[in-house]
């Protein structure tokens, strides 16, 4: 079934995934505030509208793809007065706390509301093969799983309103504490004098293995396909990871959680962000942990 879809948003991130809506055989009118975006989202086959509100006046599905809350929140109440009875989903990583106002102000306008974020990356959006974490009411998940299908090759029921917000963070506090572990062992086998070839092919098959080891090896070599072998280039954004450890870190602190490690990960990749680290793999933080780079 192919349904009108407004999509909010087409950066880096949207602009492929409206694509490829529009690939499955979705209606799909677009917007962005940047006419580089609305350039290329066009060329992929997404229709442009004059403004936001107009992207989404008559569609059944409207989605969202922003780079913070702030702007999710600042944008939502044009896009839901605009809209007539749709099923709203953000795609965008945003706040739990944010992601449950924000869906309360979709429901009070008479609409349905989901959270999706995703992880994947940029090649998971190009490819449709991204992961989404989905926070919804169970017919609303249900309404919504077939149009995200078109983008990703999981769609995950995580819970309700916020949940998949959650499942996002957790996952990337993970994610982010195991590179730093990964990192610190790697540099202090390089100070005993162990390549990184040796601990490599011990941690990968015994109880140290973990994604950030054996698919994002944070040094070139052991793994060819990883961005430390092209200079940190592409692969997830350090800025990204700064800025989803922080989410995390904000939502331990109002739960009471301690995550001592999630505070600390946050606070040395938001140090790289802001340093040289922005635009890099994430994985480049390993740079920062070696004394002559200190
Ligand atoms: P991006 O900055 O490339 O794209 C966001 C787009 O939103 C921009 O083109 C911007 O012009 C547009 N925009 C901002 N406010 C707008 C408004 N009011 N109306 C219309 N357009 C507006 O960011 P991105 O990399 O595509 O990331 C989007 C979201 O996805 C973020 O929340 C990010 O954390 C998350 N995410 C990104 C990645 C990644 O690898 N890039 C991976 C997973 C999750």
């Amino acid at each position: 079934m192919t349904h009108r879809i407004g999509f909010v948003g087409l950066g880096t991130m949207g602009g492929p995934m409206a694509a490829n809506l529009v690939a499955a055989g979705h209606r799909v009118t677009g917007y962005d505030l940047s006419a580089e975006a609305r350039e290329r989202a066009a060329a992929r086959g997404v229709m442009i509208a004059g403004s936001a509100a107009e992207a989404v006046g008559e569609a059944e599905v409207v989605l969202t793809m922003l780079p913070t809350g702030r702007h999710v929140l600042d944008s939502y109440s044009e896009l839901t007065e605009s809209a007539a009875g749709a099923l709203f989903v953000d795609c965008s990583t945003i706040a739990v706390g944010d992601a449950r106002v924000v869906a309360d102000l979709v429901r009070v306008a008479g609409h349905r509301a989901v959270d999706a974020p995703v992880s994947g990356g940029v090649p998971g959006a190009e490819a449709a093969s991204l992961t989404f974490m989905v926070g919804a009411d169970g017919p609303d998940f249900a309404e919504a799983e077939p149009v995200l299908a078109a983008m990703g090759r999981r769609v995950v029921h995580c819970g309700t309103s916020g949940a998949g917000q959650a499942a996002k963070i957790c996952n990337n506090m993970i994610l982010g504490i195991s590179m730093i572990a990964v990192s610190e062992a790697v540099v202090l086998g390089e100070s005993l004098g162990l390549s990184h070839q040796a601990l490599f092919d011990v941690a990968s098959t015994a109880s140290g293995q973990c994604w950030a080891l054996t698919s994002n090896c944070p040094v070139p070599g052991p793994v060819p396909a990883s961005p430390a072998n092209r200079g940190y280039a592409g692969g997830f954004a350090a800025a990204l990871m700064a800025k989803d450890l922080g989410l995390a870190a904000a939502a331990a602190t109002v739960s009471d959680v301690p995550a001592e490690l999630g505070g600390r990960a946050a606070e040395l990749y938001a140090a790289f962000a802001e340093e040289a680290g922005a635009g890099l793999d994430f994985s480049a933080i390993i740079t920062t942990l070696r004394k002559d780079d200190a």
